[in-house]
C-alpha cells in the first residue's frame, strides 16, 4: 500500500501516519519528493484498512501496490535514486550525467591493470571495472586472481582515484570483496543466488546487479528487491543481453528493457554492450543505442592487448577504440540532454 500525503504535510501528521502503520506490524518507507511525501507500507497489507488510513490527518490518497516489487518500484520512490562514489563523492550515478565504467574483464596482473586504468581514465571513464573472481563456463578456464587481484585494484584506486567495480560470487566472500571494492558486482549467473543477494543487502556498499541470462525484467527487479529488503538501497541494474535464438551475437541486447526499467523503478540503469554483443565491433553502436534509450551509464570491457586477454578478449575494446566510443557516446549524451560525467583532477573546480 502506498500512502500519498497532502502537499506540505506537517512533521507531526507524518509521524502519526507512520506510527499508525507500524503499530499494525508493517514497516514503512518514506520518500520525500519535491512536491509530496509518500509513505510505502511493507508487510501484511490485510491489516491496513483503507478507510482507517484515509481518515488520518494528512492522507490524501491510498493506493494499493499491484507489482510484486515495492522498495524497487517507482511508485514507492518517485524520484531517481542517485548513488555517489569516490573520495570526494563527486561521481554520481543516476543523475543527469552519464557515467562510464570501463576496464578489463579480469584482473590479470599489475602492468596490464595499470595500463588499462590509465587508458580508460584518460578517455573519460569514471570508474574502473575488473574481475578478481570470475564465473567461467569451464572449470578449466582462468578463474581470476582472487585476493591478490583485489589488492591490485585497491592500488590502482589509490593511484588514480577511480572507484572500483568488481564481482563477488559467493556469500562467504562478501566481506572480503567489500573491504576492497566500491561497488559489488553480482554477475548474470548469480542474479537469483538469493543467499548472495541477502548477504550483499547487509553491507553498505553499492551493488551492480546484472540481469540473468534468461531473466525477465520482473525477475531482475525482484532480485533487486532482495538486496533492498535487507537494508541496502544502493542498487544499480545492469542490462547485459539475454539469451535468444539469435547466434550472430553472444546475447541479445534488450533495448526495450531500458525504458521499461526507467518507468518501473527509480534505480539507475547501466548497460553492458560488451557482454550483450560479445563482439568488439558492436560495442560502440550498442553503447550509443543504450544512451539514446535512456540508460544512466555503461560498463565496458577495455584491454590493452585484447588478443592476449585471459577472458573476453573478442569483445574487449583496445584503448584507441574506447576513445572513439567515448566520443560517439558523448554526441548521443549531448543530443538527449544528458552530458557525460567527466573526471576532474583533485583541486580542479
Ligand atoms: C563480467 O562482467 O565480466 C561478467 C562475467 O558479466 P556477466 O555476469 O554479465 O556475464
Ligand atoms: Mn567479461
Amino acid at each position: 500500500m502506498i500512502i500519498v500525503t497532502t502537499p506540505g504535510i506537517s512533521a507531526d501528521a507524518l509521524d502519526r501516519i507512520i506510527e499508525h502503520v507500524e503499530r499494525l506490524g508493517l514497516r514503512t518507507h518514506v520518500s520525500r519528493g519535491e512536491q509530496r511525501t509518500i509513505v510505502g507500507c511493507i508487510g501484511d497489507e490485510a491489516k491496513l484498512s483503507e478507510v482507517g488510513l484515509t481518515s488520518l490527518d494528512g492522507v490524501e490518497r491510498v493506493i494499493p501496490v499491484l507489482k510484486p516489487y515495492r522498495l524497487a518500484s517507482r511508485e514507492f520512490s518517485p524520484e531517481n535514486t542517485q548513488i555517489r562514489f569516490g573520495d570526494r563523492a563527486d561521481t554520481v550515478v543516476g543523475g543527469r550525467e552519464i557515467v562510464v565504467i570501463a576496464g578489463p574483464c579480469s584482473v590479470e596482473g599489475r602492468d596490464m591493470l595499470f595500463d588499462a586504468a590509465h587508458a580508460v581514465q584518460g578517455a573519460g571513464a569514471r570508474m574502473l571495472r575488473g574481475g578478481a573472481f570470475k564465473p567461467r563456463t569451464s572449470p578449466y578456464a582462468f578463474q581470476g586472481m582472487g585476493e591478490p587481484g583485489l589488492q591490485l585494484l585497491a592500488e590502482v584506486r589509490a593511484e588514480t582515484g577511480m572507484p572500483i567495480v568488481t564481482e563477488v560470487m559467493d556469500p562467504r566472500q562478501v566481506e572480503l570483496v567489500a573491504a576492497y571494492a566500491d561497488v559489488l558486482q553480482i554477475g548474470a549467473r548469480n542474479m537469483q543466488n538469493f543467499a548472495l543477494l541477502n548477504e550483499v543487502g547487509r553491507v553498505q556498499r553499492p551493488v551492480l546487479l546484472k540481469r540473468g541470462l534468461s531473466a525477465t525484467i520482473t525477475e531482475l527487479l525482484m532480485a533487486a528487491e532482495y538486496i533492498m529488503a535487507q537494508g541496502n538501497g544502493d542498487v544499480m541494474l545492469c542490462e547485459r543481453g539475454i539469451r535468444t535464438y539469435e547466434t550472430a551475437t553472444r546475447n541479445t541486447m534488450d533495448i526495450a528493457a531500458i525504458p521499461v526499467l526507467k518507468k518501473e523503478t527509480h534505480l539507475p540503469v547501466i548497460v553492458d554492450p560488451s557482454h550483450a554483443g560479445g563482439r568488439a565491433d558492436l560495442v560502440t553502436p550498442l553503447a550509443m543505442a543504450a544512451i539514446a534509450a535512456g540508460a544512466d551509464g555503461l560498463i565496458v570491457e577495455v584491454h590493452p592487448d585484447p588478443a592476449n586477454a585471459r577472458s573476453d578478449g573478442e569483445q574487449s575494446l583496445k584503448p584507441a577504440a574506447f576513445v572513439h566510443m567515448m566520443q560517439q557516446v558523448q554526441l548521443i549524451a549531448d543530443a538527449v540532454g544528458r552530458g557525460m560525467s567527466h573526471y576532474a583532477p583533485a583541486g580542479a573546480v
